[in-house]
């Protein structure tokens, strides 16, 4: 362990952070390294109600002054923020995949890209510019300006535990919001580490509030409350869409990022050897706990035979093992929950027909952690259930199509649409592909997963609902449209 982390595991007994103050919990957890469940990264408090409260009324009186704080300060704030994540990549990546279970580059990677976020929103508070319009009354002009919301609520995932996060509080911040964060109850650490962050800035008291604790209580209640005025949300479908219920009651703004069942299509003229590296990163990346993870492999039936043994070839060889191990290019999956419920899967797929080919079982390492083989199914039928649901697991299964338009099909065979890749050489199929896609986003020769921070991110039907996220597309959600009609007069 780095001496680094050493210092910033020493400070983890982690507090909520409401109102400006940190507070103990009316109970604590204890976050637990999936890579080796003997290790307790921290002690975290659980917030109660009474915090939500506290939270949301401090929220409202410091968004006015942060509003009324002018953009140069809003961006110095956010640039700071941004840039410390970035500076300290590797300790907090360290942290993140302790906690969470990624292999340590993808840790890493993930805390400099939520630093990204945090420099870009900064600039993009200075680029909130709205625009004017000629009346259709003679004498009048009219002006369109962005406004903040007010209070923001934030409940996020553990798979991205502070990029998620980031991806929402900058925006937030940079267009002169209030927030309260609810992270993911199994990944407090990193949320609590950016919270430290945050909590340091030149920003009024209450600006921003940490409320650890479960989601069916005090992320209940956090959506529930009657004073927030926009809600972002990433995770499951089910949860999103309780969320979604509760908020119509008070007309709150949702914007809501759920589950996938992202489609990868090999045609027979791709670049073999580029196609089966960008399936195997797709869907076994972040041990395939990835919203644009490949999970279901639609292979160009000339092709199928030569594509299915380079991948399971490369499947075989990938090792897996802690997180934090040089050379290990799968980590362990996030919780016990999370293990029995893809094993489950597993069983599944072979109760359906499906036939395993390599991987699917717990894996008993040197390390006591939650770890499971990838695995590959062959000989999969689309309407089977592990191809229809979203597993958030180290599984695929491999679906024959016969040409073009079956391999279109296929891809569009399921209620979600987040990402969708094809691997061909040609122009035309691409094309077609892009255009006929019902996804958010499409992926030509590049993996499901691997989205830039500078551009819209988000799906169609059960994959997300409300404005998309990232990029300048964010002022949508995070703003209001106010338009005002102004009368000058006659000069004198
Ligand atoms: P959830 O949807 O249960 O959790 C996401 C967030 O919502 C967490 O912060 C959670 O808190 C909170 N939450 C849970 N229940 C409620 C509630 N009733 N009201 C308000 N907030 C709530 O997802 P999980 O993390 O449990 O993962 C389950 C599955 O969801 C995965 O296996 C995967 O299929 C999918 N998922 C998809 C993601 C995506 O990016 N598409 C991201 C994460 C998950 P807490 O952690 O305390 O439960």
């Amino acid at each position: 362990m780095s001496t680094e982390l050493m210092q910033v595991n020493a400070m983890l007994n982690g507090q909520n952070f409401v109102a400006g103050e940190w507070r103990d919990g009316a109970d604590w957890i204890e976050d637990i390294n999936p890579s080796d469940v003997t290790d307790i990264v921290g002690r975290f408090a659980q917030a109660q109600p009474s915090d939500i409260h506290d939270a949301v009324a401090a929220a409202q009186g410091a968004q006015r002054e942060w509003a009324a704080a002018g953009l140069e300060s809003r961006a110095a704030v956010l640039d700071t923020i941004g840039r410390e994540l970035m500076a300290r990549s590797k300790e907090l990546g360290e942290l993140l995949s302790r906690e969470e279970g990624k292999i340590l580059a993808e840790g890493v990677g993930e805390v400099y890209r939520a630093g990204q976020f945090f420099t870009y929103f900064a600039a993009e508070a200075l680029r909130n510019l709205g625009s004017s319009a000629e009346s259709v009354r003679a004498g009048v002009d009219v002006l369109i300006e962005r406004e903040p919301l007010g209070v923001v609520a934030i409940i996020s995932p553990w798979n991205f535990p502070i990029a998620t996060a980031s991806w929402k509080i900058a925006p937030a911040l940079a267009f002169g919001n209030a927030v309260v964060w609810k992270p993911a109850s199994v990944t407090p650490a990193s949320a609590w580490a950016l919270t430290e962050i945050i909590s340091r800035q030149a920003i009024p008291k209450g600006l921003f509030n940490l409320v650890m604790g479960s989601g069916s209580t005090i992320g209940r209640e956090l959506a529930a409350n009657a004073d927030i005025q926009g809600l972002s949300f990433t995770g499951s479908g089910a949860v999103g869409s309780g969320i979604a219920a509760l908020a119509a009651t008070r007309f709150v703004k949702l914007q809501l990022e759920m589950g996938s069942k992202n489609p990868f299509v090999v045609m027979d003229d791709a670049d073999l050897d580029r196609a089966v590296d960008l399936a195997v990163n797709g869907a076994f990346g972040g041990s395939g706990q990835k919203c644009t993870a490949a999970s279901r492999m639609i292979v160009h039936r000339p092709v199928h035979d030569a594509f299915v043994e380079k991948l399971l070839a490369k499947t075989k060889a990938l090792k897996v093992g802690h997180a934090l191990e040089a050379g290990v290019q799968m980590g362990p999956v996030v919780s016990a929950g999370q293990l029995s419920a893809n094993l489950d899967y597993v069983t599944l797929g072979k109760s359906e027909g499906a036939e395993l080919a390599t991987g699917g079982e717990a894996l008993d390492l040197a390390h006591r952690g939650h770890y499971m083989a990838p695995a590959v199914f062959l000989n999969g039928r689309s309407l089977m259930r592990i191809n229809q649901e979203e597993m958030f697991a180290p599984i695929t299964c491999v679906l024959t199509a016969g040409d073009l338009d079956e391999a279109i099909f296929l891809a569009n065979d399921t209620p979600y649409g987040l990402t969708a890749g094809i691997a061909t050489r040609s122009l035309a199929r691409a094309t077609k592909f892009r255009r006929a896609s019902r996804s958010g986003c499409v992926m030509v020769n590049l993996a499901t997963a691997g989205t830039d921070y500078h551009v819209p991110f988000g799906g169609v039907r059960a994959s997300s609902y409300g404005p998309r996220e990232q990029g300048r597309a964010a002022v949508e959600f995070y703003t209001q449209a106010k338009t005002s009609y102004i009368h000058a007069g006659a000069a004198e």
